[in-house]
């Protein structure tokens, strides 16, 4: 019995994609190879990855004047990758949103002058800043922002308008609504959320922003490298790249992100009117900042959220635990979770809250 799969990375993907994988696994492409067994050099395979430059760049529309890599480390390598190739100036603005918001600026401290101007802390990360006041900083080389914040469930409904290059951590958003990809300078993801399996992370730079790294940044953190070499310069993470690719295909063939956006509109809708109209049930959020993505929750006590995370593994809904700050329930609800999950989820809650309110 397939569960449904609530965890927040690395997390649950279509089962018509792992079913294809299982299908092409000892034989990929007519190349009588496993993709985990071919050369990242052999001609099949850099076409996967054209393939997913291609189908990144026409779901996200791209522009062609951006870079779209495929790099590995996970998005807490782009923490230092992110000063490494931009600071030139030594200055950047952070805005702090949760846990990672808050890893990437302790990171860009370590290259240079970075400050928090903004955060939501006061209030656990419940909410995002005003964005109409926020006292940027003269002079600085980017402002970073997370925009859908994993552990704590917000994400921004808009984004800042900044003087200095914009850069978003975008890991556990990435392909799940529709961007204008110009308001930014550099986006960056790790697939595990909403793409593939761990081991790839995707950077979208404009290239005339990533042409000199720092001196002392290592040159597989440099974009400009990365870019020239067809995120082929050395050995890439072959098999999360192929999944990617294939996740990909399905996105397009489903509409594009717009058809897949309002479907995660529709999921989360469900789950928070649900949320909202029990008297057992609470999430904290202030509402116009939910996240689609990820949705927390708690019972009245930890007791009964201890139960509750029992007995929906019986029921096969599963990795509903909340992040160790947070407590209580998490519920990820990203691109590949099926709709039925979603209402097995609420099936299941109202059944909880019958029997013991
Ligand atoms: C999961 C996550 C990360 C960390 O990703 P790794 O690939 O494990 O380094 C960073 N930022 C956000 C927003 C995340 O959700």
């Amino acid at each position: 019995m397939r569960a449904y799969n609530f965890s927040a990375g690395p997390s649950t993907l279509p089962l018509d994609v792992l079913e294809e994988a299982q299908r092409e696994f000892l034989d990929f492409s007519g190349t009588g190879m496993s993709v985990t067994e071919i050369s990242h050099r052999n001609k099949a395979f850099s076409q996967i990855v054209e393939e997913g430059e291609r189908l990144l760049r026409e779901l996200l529309h791209i522009p062609e004047d951006y870079a779209v890599l495929f790099v590995q480390g996970g998005a807490s390598t782009q923490f230092a990758a992110v000063p490494l190739n931009l600071m030139h100036n030594g200055k950047a603005d952070y805005i702090v949103t949760g846990n990672f918001a808050k890893k990437a600026f302790e990171e860009g401290k370590i290259y240079g002058d970075a400050a928090c101007v903004a955060s939501s802390a006061d209030k656990t990360y419940t909410y995002i800043p005003d964005l109409k006041n926020v006292p940027f900083r003269d002079g600085t080389d980017y402002v970073h922002i997370c925009s859908n914040n994993t552990i704590f469930g917000t994400r921004y409904i808009e984004f800042p308008e900044t003087k200095a290059t914009l850069v978003a951590d975008m890991s556990s958003e990435i392909l799940s609504r529709e961007i204008d990809v110009n308001k930014f300078g550099v986006i960056y993801a790790g697939a595990q959320k909403n793409l593939a399996p761990a081991g790839v992370t995707i950077v979208i730079a404009k290239r005339s922003l990533i042409q000199s790294p720092l001196p002392l940044c290592p040159t597989m953190l440099q974009w400009k490298v990365q870019d020239e070499n067809g995120s082929l310069y050395n050995t890439p993470p072959c098999f999360s790249i192929y999944m990617a690719v294939l996740v990909l295909r399905k996105f397009k063939k489903e509409g594009g992100i717009k058809a897949i956006n309002e479907i995660n509109e529709y999921k989360a809708g469900l789950l928070y009117d649900f949320i909202d109209n029990s008297s057992f049930y609470t999430n904290s959020v202030v509402k116009k900042y939910r996240s689609i993505m990820n949705v927390p929750f708690v019972t009245p006590s930890a007791e009964q959220d201890e139960s509750f995370l029992k007995g929906a593994a019986k029921e096969g809904l599963v990795s509903l635990k909340g992040h160790r700050l947070v407590g209580g329930m998490r519920a990820s609800i990203y691109n590949a979770m099926p709709v039925e999950g979603v209402k097995a989820l609420i099936a299941y809650m109202k059944k909880f809250e019958k029997d013991n309110a």
